[in-house]
C-alpha cells in the first residue's frame, strides 16, 4: 500500500497568509496584535521553540514580548507575571513556556492567565470550556491535529481514533475536540495494558506520547491514518517523532511527517489564536 505523506506545511502557509492579512487589519486600525510569551526554565530546546515562536509572529505582524522569570522562579512570581499580562490592555495573547521550574506544575500557574487571552488553552479553566463545549480557546497541538485530519479530508464521524497520551495540554483536549466531531475516541497511555491491541483497532492513530518509536507497523492495521504528535530528539540530535516511520509506510494509509506534520500547524494555530483574542477584545 502506498503510503500518502499528511503534510501540515501548505495548510500552515494558507493559515500563515490569512492571519498576516487580519494582523494587517488590526494593525491599520491601531489594535496590532500583541503576544507575551513567558518563560520560566533554561533548556535549550524550549529557547528554540521562543525564538521560532517570535520570529513566526514577526513574519505575521504580531508584536511579541518575551518575559523571561529564570529557571528558579517560584509559583507566586509567575502566577503575579500572567496575572500582570492578563489585566494589560496592551496584551492580547499570553503563552507559558514549559518545561517550569522544578515543583512547580502548569496547573497551578496556569490558572492566572485569563481565558481570553490564553491562547494556548492552557488553563484548567480553558479545558473545561473545551469539556463542555463552550468557546475559548484549545491547546494549539491539540487543534492541529483536528485541522490537519480536516485539511487532508480524513473523516472522523463514526470512526474509531485511539490518541495515545493523555496530558493536559495534547492528549486530554484532543480526545474532547475528536469526541466534539463524532469520533469514537479512545485514549490510551503509559497504564494502558495491551495498547498494540488498542491502537491496531483504530481507523486513526495519534501518537502523543514523547516516546521514540512507539508506535510501530505492528501496532497499526492495515490502511489505518497515523498521526505523529512527537517531538523527540533523537541520540543524532535529530528532530524525531513517536511513530516508527519506516516500519508504518506501506501499511498504513496516511502518515504525517515528522517535521513539516503537526508542527507548522501548530505554530500558525497559536498565532491565529492571538490575532482572534486580538479581533474580539477589540470588537467591543
Ligand atoms: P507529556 O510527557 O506531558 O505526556 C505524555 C503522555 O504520553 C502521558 O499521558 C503518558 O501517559 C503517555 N505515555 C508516555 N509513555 C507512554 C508509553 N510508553 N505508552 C503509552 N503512553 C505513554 O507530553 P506532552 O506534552 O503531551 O507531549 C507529547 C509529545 O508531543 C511530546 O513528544 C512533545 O514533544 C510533543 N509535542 C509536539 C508539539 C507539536 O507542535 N508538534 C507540541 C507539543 C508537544
Amino acid at each position: 500500500m502506498d503510503t500518502v505523506s499528511l503534510s501540515g506545511k501548505e495548510l500552515a502557509a494558507a493559515m500563515n497568509a490569512d492571519t498576516r492579512a487580519r494582523a494587517v487589519a488590526l494593525t491599520e486600525n491601531a489594535t496590532a496584535p500583541h503576544l507575551a510569551l513567558v518563560v520560566a526554565n533554561d533548556d535549550p530546546a524550549s529557547a528554540w521553540y521562543v525564538n521560532s515562536l517570535r520570529k513566526a509572529a514577526d513574519r505575521l505582524g504580531i508584536a511579541c514580548d518575551t518575559i523571561d522569570l529564570g529557571p528558579s522562579a517560584d509559583a507566586a512570581t509567575i502566577r503575579a507575571e500572567l496575572s500582570a499580562r492578563s489585566e494589560d490592555p496592551g496584551i492580547d495573547g499570553i503563552m507559558l513556556q514549559t518545561p517550569l521550574p522544578a515543583g512547580v506544575t502548569l496547573e497551578e500557574v496556569s490558572s492566572a492567565i485569563a481565558a481570553t487571552k490564553d491562547v494556548d488553552g492552557v488553563s484548567p479553566l480553558s479545558l473545561g470550556l473545551l469539556a463542555a463545549g463552550r468557546p475559548g480557546f484549545a491547546p494549539a497541538t491539540a487543534a492541529a491535529v483536528v485541522e490537519l485530519l480536516d485539511h487532508h479530508e480524513i473523516p472522523l464521524a463514526g470512526r474509531r481514533v485511539v490518541v495515545v497520551g493523555r496530558s493536559n495540554i495534547v492528549g486530554k483536549p484532543l480526545a474532547l475536540l475528536l469526541l466534539a466531531k463524532d469520533a469514537t475516541v479512545t485514549v490510551g497511555h503509559s497504564r494502558s495494558t495491551d495498547l498494540a491491541a488498542i491502537t491496531g483497532s483504530a481507523d486513526v492513530v495519534v501518537a502523543a506520547a514523547g516516546r521514540i518509536g512507539l508506535i510501530g507497523g505492528d501496532d497499526i492495521g492495515e490502511g489505518a491514518i497515523v498521526i505523529d504528535v512527537g517531538t523527540n530528539e533523537a541520540p543524532d540530535g535529530a528532530i524525531v517523532g513517536d511513530v516508527d516511520a519506516e516500519s508504518v509506510r506501506g501499511r498504513a494509509a496516511a502518515l504525517s511527517p515528522v517535521p513539516g506534520g503537526v508542527g507548522p500547524v501548530t505554530t500558525a494555530l497559536l498565532m491565529r489564536q492571538v490575532v482572534i483574542a486580538a479581533e474580539v477584545r477589540h470588537s467591543g
